[in-house]
């Protein structure tokens, strides 16, 4: 399967690795929008929040565990966003099942209303 993140968990595309369990790979966003800007993702193939069933979604919840370890590693306690983009409308661009973990900085409102 041609698939970025599959291949970026692989190896086979570099990364700056943040973190690794059996479950997830967590690394560093190309394109960061803040001081911290780090990718989460399912070591297991998934496109996105819409494929998650009874069979898959326990990654999830051990990605959110992950993800609080980190957060606190990169001293996070004043606060920060995690985002998954789920289809056109929300501009997801790369159909690996992933969480944008960001902060850093006061991040303002989620989106225009
Ligand atoms: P999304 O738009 O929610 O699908 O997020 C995809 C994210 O992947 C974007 O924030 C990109 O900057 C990031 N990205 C794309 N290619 C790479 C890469 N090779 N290494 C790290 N992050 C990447
Ligand atoms: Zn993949």
């Amino acid at each position: 399967m041609d698939c970025l993140f599959c291949k970026i968990i692989k190896g086979e595309i570099p990364s700056k690795k943040v973190y690794e369990d059996e479950y997830c790979y967590a690394f560093e966003d190309i394109a960061p929008v803040a001081p911290v800007h780090i990718l989460f993702v399912p070591k297991e193939h998934i496109a996105s929040v819409s494929e998650l069933n009874d069979s898959n979604s326990a990654a999830v919840s051990k990605i959110y565990e992950a993800i609080a370890k980190v957060a606190a590693e990169k001293e996070l306690g004043n606060g920060y966003r995690v985002i998954s983009n789920c289809g056109p409308d929300a501009g997801q661009t790369v159909f690996h099942l992933h969480f944008h973990l960001i902060g850093g900085k006061p991040l303002g409102l989620m989106c225009d209303k």
